[in-house]
């Protein structure tokens, strides 16, 4: 059995593992990168850019659809999906070349085939050993399903629901989180009935409460169906759909019931454990520093107990690069990654939300100001609704912006600075904000909390 020595060795070329690659070979280590399957893992192929992808199909559509209302005379005759998959895909394997160029452009040894981790320091892969002075584990995530409910058939996942070559009439969609949410925009785009089933209160409940019940209002109107605050409790399959069954004894039919409860990790079976690595529920646990219980070894990723999202892996993979490197980075703060859920209208959030703040601070110790799109001229020239909502200390920082309306994922960029920074409203205030943006709205709001509103009345 031959064996290969690296500085490091990374299972694993998702957006953790290969930015961890990047990274190392830019600083000079020696870099193994065991993938299975493609690099760029569920982000570029099953997850981020497919999705956005079929998003921007959507607009489109639904666009072409109102076209009237902007004076233009155009009518939406249909939905050609193979064509609309032939799009994603070009997109998909465009970005897909280029990273792989990227990759082989560098001093990274990309490895193909299944690993296991078979000692404390060393991956084997079809039989060769390749041993780091460091490894990084970064295998994925998988979708999750409920205890007892089958996945196959009319009842499918997010990778299946990437793979449809039609636009299915009728979809019931378990899960109203971030992957739930966005599916439901696009089928209803599309022209299919949507009704989400979410157990929790309400959708999207890991937002800000205001943007929850704002989401909800949007959906409404948009005709998207939803249910929540019951548990679903069964689903039957025939051969021309499903029934759904919620512990209420409500029933829904459809075409089709795609589960998005959420993601598990993938580590089952990888040999982390028989290793030593301390694991919880499947999570691969570590410190701040993102290192696991054995010397040497770190994790990066969706198996690390978290948000599980692809800025959150980059940023890890590159924080145990330079901490490999002796470079002593600063630990990546949680609370300080954006987060955008790219249905329509789009969330964007960094941050506490108000009742976190409230709980941390003590209600009379923030202050919250929300700024509706209504007086924003480039909103309002869209069409769009929505807010932009500060959570500030009194006489001290913003600790959280949270906005919905069309598009508002291209303002997170300035809110993650804002958070990140601690800017005071008075500070952002004094920055111009260009005319007519939508992100005017967001200097418009620090305006107003820092008491000088300009387009607002309070
Ligand atoms: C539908 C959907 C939409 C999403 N949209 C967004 C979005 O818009 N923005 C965002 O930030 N995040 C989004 N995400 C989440 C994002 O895709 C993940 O957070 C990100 O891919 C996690 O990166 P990772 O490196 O941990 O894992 P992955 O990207 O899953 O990569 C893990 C890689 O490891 C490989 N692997 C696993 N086990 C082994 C093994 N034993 N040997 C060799 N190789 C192995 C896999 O083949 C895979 O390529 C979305 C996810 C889904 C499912």
């Amino acid at each position: 059995m031959a064996e290969h020595n690296f500085d490091v060795v990374i299972l694993g070329g998702g957006s953790g593992g290969y930015a961890a690659a990047l990274r190392s070979a830019q600083l000079g280590l020696s870099v193994a990168l065991i993938e299975r399957d493609k690099l760029g893992g569920t982000c570029l192929h099953r997850g981020c850019i497919p999705t956005k992808a079929l998003l921007h199909s959507a607009e489109v559509a639904d666009v072409t659809r109102d076209a009237a209302a902007f004076g233009i005379q155009a009518t939406l005759q249909g939905i050609d999906m193979p064509a609309v998959n032939k799009y994603r895909d070009g997109i998909v394997d465009k970005l897909f070349k280029g990273l792989t160029g990227l990759v082989s452009s560098k001093a990274i040894t990309v490895v193909s085939g299944e690993g296991r981790m078979t000692a404390q320091k060393s991956i084997t892969v079809n039989g060769e050993v390749y041993t780091g002075k460091n490894l990084v584990l970064a295998t994925g995530s998988f979708s999750r399903t409920l205890p007892g409910l089958e996945i196959g058939g009319r009842v499918i996942t997010s990778e299946h629901a990437l793979q449809l070559d039609f636009v299915p009439s009728k979809v019931i969609v378990l899960g109203g989180g971030v992957i739930g949410v966005e599916f439901a925009s696009i089928w209803k785009s599309f022209g299919t009935d949507v009704t989400i089933i979410e157990g929790l209160p309400t959708l999207v409940p890991n937002e800000d409460a205001s943007v929850s019940k704002a989401m909800e209002r949007a959906f409404r109107k948009r005709g998207i169906n939803f249910k929540t605050g019951v548990r679903f409790q069964g689903v039957q399959q025939s051969a021309t759909g499903v029934v759904a069954t919620l512990e209420n004894g409500e029933q829904f039919d459809g075409e089709l019931m795609l589960v998005a409860v959420g993601r598990g990790p993938n580590t089952a079976g990888f040999g982390y454990e028989e290793n030593g690595v301390k694991m919880d529920r499947g999570y691969v646990l570590t410190n701040e520093r993102l290192q696991t219980s054995v010397d040497g070894v770190y994790a990066a990723g969706d198996i690390v107990p978290g948000l599980q999202l692809a800025h959150r892996g980059f940023q890890q993979g590159i924080f145990i690069a330079e901490d490999i490197a002796g470079l002593r980075p600063a630990p990546i703060d949680e609370l300080g990654i954006p987060k955008v859920t790219y249905s329509e209208p789009e969330i964007a959030s960094v941050g506490l939300t108000e009742a976190k703040a409230a709980e941390t601070y003590g209600q009379d110790n923030i202050s919250v100001y929300e700024y509706n799109l209504g007086g924003n001229g480039k909103s309002q020239i869209l069409g769009t609704a929505g807010f932009v909502k500060l959570i500030r200390r009194n006489n001290g920082p913003i600790i959280g912006i949270h906005m919905i309306g069309s598009r508002v994922g291209e303002q997170i960029g300035e809110a993650q600075l804002i958070v990140n920074w601690e800017a005071f409203p008075e500070e952002v205030a004094s920055l111009v904000h260009a005319h007519p943006t939508m992100n005017e709205a967001l200097g418009e709001a620090h305006l107003a909390l820092a008491g000088k509103p300009l387009h607002a009345h309070a």
